[in-house]
C-alpha cells in the first residue's frame, strides 16, 4: 500500500566523510520521515577519519543548532564515538550511536507524531534506495565494520566488528535495483573482502549475483589486496558482468612502512596481483589508495612507493598525505616534518597525473564501453567500464550504455566519437 510522504522540507541532512555514511544518512532520514515530525530535524552524519574531519563535525553540529534553535538535531556518525564526551556536554541534540543509526527504533522517541507501524528495517532501506534513483549507479553496502587495526586508521575503533549482509537480502536488494531501472550496482563495504556470511565469502556472493540475477554491471568497491583469495581473483579475471577497473589499498609500496602500517601484504604480492589479473584480463585499470609521509617513511622508502606504482600499473591514485589520528598507533609515533608530508604527496599527485595520461593515451583508437553519468550543452559525460572519464557530443540520458571509439584526450578525460 501506498505511503504517505511528509513533508520533506522538514528534515534536513548534513553528512560529513564517506559514501558509506551518505548511504546511511538516507536511511536515518527515510526513517525519521516515516516518523512524521511535527518539528524541522536536522540528522548530522560525521565523520572522524581525519582529525580535520572531526573538527568539521564538530563545526557542523554547532552551527545547526545555533542556525536553527527551534529544530531537533539528532547526531551520530563515527566522531560520536571518539567525540563522545564532547557531543554529551552540548546542550540540545539528541545523540545516536554509531551502530545504531539503521535501526528504526533508535528514532522512535526523537519524533513527535510517531507512525507507530514502523518494524520493517528492509522496508526501509528500500524506500532510501529510491531516493538514489536518478543516479547513475545503485550503492549497496554489504559489509561494515573491520578488525584489522592498521596502525593509521582509526575506523575499526568507530565502526566495530565487521558486520555482513546475508545473501538473501543482497538478491533483494539487487533486484530491486533491477527493477527501478538500475543497469548497474556497486558493491561495497569498509572492509569487502572480510565479508561473511553463513560461511559465504565475497566471491561466493558475486557469483551468486551473477547466475540468479539479470544484474548487467556489476563493480566492487575497494579491495584489500591480501583478502583477495584465488575465487577471487577467478571471478575479478573472467566474469565479464564484473566491471574491470579494481581499486585496491595498496598505502606503499615500501615493505618496512607497510610493515609498520600493520597491513597484510607485501610490496611483491601486490606487484604479482596486478601483473596476474592483466595478464588474463588487459582491459583492467587499477586504481589505488596511498599515504604519503607515514612517520617511518625515509625517501627511500618513498621512492619504493614510486617505483611500485609503475611495477603494478597503477593508474588511477588516489593520494593522502599521512595525517595523524588520535586512538591511533600512528598517532604515537615521532611525526615527520609538514613540509616533507605535503612535498610528498605533492610527487605522488604529480605521478599520478602521469599514470591517468598514459592511461588515456593507451586508449586511443581503442573501442571503448561506457555508462554516460549527465549531459549538458550538447555534449555526454560517463565512465568506461574500467572507470575512465570519458566525454562524447551529444544529449545522451544518464544510463544509457554506449560503444565508441576513442579519438583523443585531455588531462582529466577521454573524448569518443559515436557511434561506432
Ligand atoms: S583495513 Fe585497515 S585501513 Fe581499512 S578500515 Fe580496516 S583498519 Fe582501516
Amino acid at each position: 500500500m501506498p505511503r504517505k510522504k511528509t513533508d520533506m522540507s522538514k528534515i534536513k541532512t548534513i553528512t560529513l566523510g564517506c559514501r558509506f555514511n551518505f548511504y546511511e544518512t538516507e536511511i536515518a532520514k527515510s526513517i525519521v520521515e516515516k516518523l512524521a515530525p511535527t518539528h524541522d530535524v536536522i540528522i548530522i552524519n560525521t565523520c572522524a577519519v581525519t582529525q580535520e574531519a572531526e573538527r568539521q563535525s564538530r563545526q557542523a553540529v554547532r552551527k545547526a543548532l545555533r542556525d536553527n534553535p527551534e529544530a531537533k538535531v539528532i547526531v551520530t556518525g563515527c566522531s560520536t564515538v571518539t567525540s563522545g564526551k564532547y557531543f554529551s556536554e552540548l546542550d540540545g541534540i539528541t545523540v545516536i550511536s554509531n551502530s545504531k543509526k539503521s535501526d528504526p527504533k533508535s528514532y522512535v522517541n526523537i519524533a513527535e507524531g510517531i507512525v507507530p507501524s514502523i518494524s520493517n528495517n528492509e522496508e526501509i532501506v528500500e524506500d532510501s534506495d529510491e531516493m538514489f534513483a536518478n543516479r547513475v549507479r545503485a550503492f549497496l553496502p554489504i559489509q561494515n565494520g573491520c578488525e584489522h587495526f592498521c596502525t593509521y586508521c582509526i575506523v575499526p575503533y568507530t565502526r566495530g566488528k565487521s558486520q555482513s549482509l546475508p545473501l538473501d537480502v543482497i538478491l533483494r536488494r539487487i533486484n530491486h535495483f533491477i527493477s527501478i531501472g538500475f543497469n548497474e550496482v556497486v558493491l561495497s563495504g569498509i572492509d569487502i573482502t572480510s565479508y561473511r556470511y553463513d560461511d559465504l565469502t565475497l566471491a561466493d556472493i558475486i557469483t551468486q549475483i551473477i547466475s540468479e540475477t539479470s544484474l548487467e554491471r556489476l563493480r566492487i568497491s575497494s579491495l584489500d589486496p591480501a583478502g583477495i583469495d584465488k575465487k577471487l581473483f577467478d571471478i575479478m579475471t573472467n566474469e565479464a558482468r564484473v566491471m574491470p577497473h579494481f581499486h585496491l589499498s595498496i598505502q606503499s609500496g615500501d615493505n618496512d612502512v607497510l610493515k609498520d602500517m600493520r597491513r597484510r601484504h607485501n610490496r611483491d604480492d601486490v606487484i604479482r596481483l596486478c601483473n596476474n589479473i592483466l595478464n588474463k584480463r588487459p582491459d583492467v585499470v587499477f586504481g589505488s589508495d596511498f599515504i604519503a609521509g607515514f612517520p617511518t617513511e625515509t625517501e627511500d622508502m618513498f621512492e619504493n612507493t614510486l617505483k611500485l606504482v609503475d611495477e603494478a600499473h597503477l593508474s588511477l591514485l588516489h593520494v593522502f598525505p599521512f595525517s595523524p589520528r588520535t586512538g591511533t598507533v600512528a598517532s604515537t609515533m615521532i611525526q615527520l616534518p609538514s613540509q616533507i608530508i605535503h612535498g610528498r604527496a605533492k610527487i605522488l599527485r604529480e605521478k599520478a597525473q602521469q599514470t591517468k595520461e598514459k592511461l588515456f593515451q593507451s586508449l586511443v583508437h581503442k573501442q571503448i564501453t561506457g555508462v554516460i553519468e549527465k549531459s549538458e550543452n550538447e555534449t555526454s559525460f560517463g565512465k568506461t567500464d574500467s572507470f575512465v572519464p570519458f566525454k562524447m557530443p551529444g544529449n545522451l540520458l544518464p544510463r544509457t550504455i554506449i560503444n565508441g571509439t576513442v579519438t583523443d584526450f585531455s588531462d582529466e578525460s577521454v573524448y569518443l566519437n559515436y557511434p561506432v
